[in-house]
């Protein structure tokens, strides 16, 4: 099991950062959760994943992604930048840089990843106890799509890639720790920090 990271608090005591992972099928409302849960104020930062997609509406470079173009991507696999990576999608690369990761835990903050189910269960395994996974459910496919067509972000032929995808996807729920189901986001956010709470308490 990997160690993430300890880092010494004022009163000179070890204290370890923890790992909360959040995976979903696109368009479940992941982001959404995350940026809530950001601005609460738990010491989360976000690990900024590399990608080799394009940007979407006002994304910018280092800030929602690092965009990497397909050879820059294949040369950080190569030069063993990654904790993990995926091929998301055809031709589509996403993976958490070991850098990231380092420094978030060298200013004593617990990491967020935003990451596909594949990732989330590979960084769990890493990690065990350290690490909370969770899983966001959308209600239903239907209104998975309501919701990508409703972003505008995607064309419609990348939003039928997304749910061809998210049926695969839905099979991996129960190999999360928690699940929660975006029907309603209020409640939705509610179930989510009460997870967070427990498992930074223990
Ligand atoms: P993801 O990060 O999982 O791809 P987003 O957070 O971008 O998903 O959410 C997809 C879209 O659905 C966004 O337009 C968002 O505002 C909307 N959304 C999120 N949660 C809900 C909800 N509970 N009900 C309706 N729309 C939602
Ligand atoms: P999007 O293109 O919608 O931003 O992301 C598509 C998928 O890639 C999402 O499921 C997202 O969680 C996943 N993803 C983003 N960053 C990473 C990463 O670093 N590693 C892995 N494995 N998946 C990622």
């Amino acid at each position: 099991m990997k160690d993430f990271c300890y880092h010494t608090t004022v009163n000179k005591s070890k204290k370890e950062g923890k790992l909360i992972i959040f995976s979903a099928p696109s368009g479940s409302g992941k982001s959404t959760i995350v940026q809530a849960l950001l601005s609460k104020g738990f010491n989360l930062e976000f690990s900024i994943s590399a990608t080799s997609r394009a940007p979407r509406g006002n994304e910018k470079n280092g800030v929602e992604y690092h965009f990497l173009s397909p050879d820059e991507f294949r040369a950080k696999i190569e030069e063993g930048d990654f904790l993990e990576w995926e091929e998301v999608y055809e031709n589509t690369y996403y993976g958490t840089l070991k850098s990231e990761v380092n420094r978030i835990c060298s200013v004593g903050n617990n990491i967020v990843f935003d990451v596909d189910v594949v990732g989330g269960i590979n960084i769990k395994k890493m990690y065990g106890d350290k690490a909370l996974s969770i899983f966001v459910q959308p209600p239903s496919i239907d209104e998975l799509r309501k919701r990508l067509v409703n972003r505008g972000t995607d064309s419609e032929e990348k939003i039928e890639m997304r749910i061809a995808k998210a049926e695969e996807e839905l099979a991996y729920a129960s190999e999360f720790d928690q699940v929660i189901i975006n029907d309603n986001l209020d409640k939705a956010l509610e179930s989510t920090e009460k997870a967070l709470i427990n498992f930074l308490n223990k």
